[in-house]
């Protein structure tokens, strides 16, 4: 995996170079630039670094504290909470993901689609596939629980201009992951199931039923309960 502060540099860097490409074809970045950090003083687990061992030894010190805690159960609110991200991001409405995301990642998203705004521009993901994710690192430490979520996606990747014009990226679909860092004050629970609060839609307006997360009937936008407790704080590109 790459070294994230050595790549988001090197992004930037060829930038402004326009349309990026190499010998063997456009290279496969994203347009997006908000990828955020963890909270200070704590790290991102991963399987890679820690073995399957330190994966599986994460989650039982998260379930030390969190019975109620449930990989799936988890997994499945991450699938939601990742097309919420990045319906923010392309729709250019900052307020779909305020509540997945934690502060600084979202003003770093935040911070970006105002500047597309302000240049007509828009970020497609074409034909967007949500193809699997694992948990690929736990921990509980440091004064907050931190799981890695792996993403698996397909999609196509490119910006456009105020006519339509591509004006850099790869048209074509591609396979690519992501690691999304959640995290968690220690003190948290899974939230239980059962209690309905009515909650406005962040897209629409509309008020919503909602149990840790749902989809807004009206709108199709996700709403999040204070339930769900994960913020997302981290992301790199695996
Ligand atoms: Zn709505």
């Amino acid at each position: 995996m790459k070294d994230l502060t050595d790549w988001l540099s090197e992004g930037e860097a060829t930038a402004s170079q326009g349309y990026l490409t190499s010998a063997g074809g456009p290279l496969h970045r994203p347009s997006r630039q908000w990828y955020g950090q963890v909270m200070p003083g704590s790290w991102a687990p991963n399987i890679d670094s820690d073995g399957v061992d330190g994966k599986l030894g994460g989650v039982v010190a998260i379930r030390a504290h969190d019975p109620a805690f449930d990989e799936n159960v988890f997994l499945a609110q991450v699938q939601r909470l990742f097309f919420a991200v990045i319906e923010a991001w392309s729709a250019l409405k900052p307020a779909l993901s305020q509540g997945v995301m934690a502060s600084l990642i979202w003003e770093e998203q935040k911070a970006q689609i105002s500047s597309y705004r302000e240049r007509g521009w828009r970020n497609v993901l074409t034909k967007l596939t949500f193809t699997s994710a694992v948990v690929a690192g736990a921990l509980s430490d440091s004064g907050f629980d931190t799981i890695t979520v792996r993403i698996n996606a397909n999609s196509a990747d490119y910006d456009v201009d105020a006519d339509r014009n591509v004006i850099r990226g790869d048209t074509q679909p591609w396979d690519w992951t992501e690691d999304w860092i959640f995290q968690r004050p220690l003190t948290a629970q899974t939230g239980r199931p059962g209690t309905i609060t009515s909650q406005t839609c962040p897209n629409c307006g509309a008020a919503v039923n909602v149990d840790i997360t749902s989809i807004c009937p009206f709108c199709d936008a996700a709403v999040i309960s204070g339930k769900f407790g994960w913020l997302l704080t981290r992301i790199d590109r695996v």
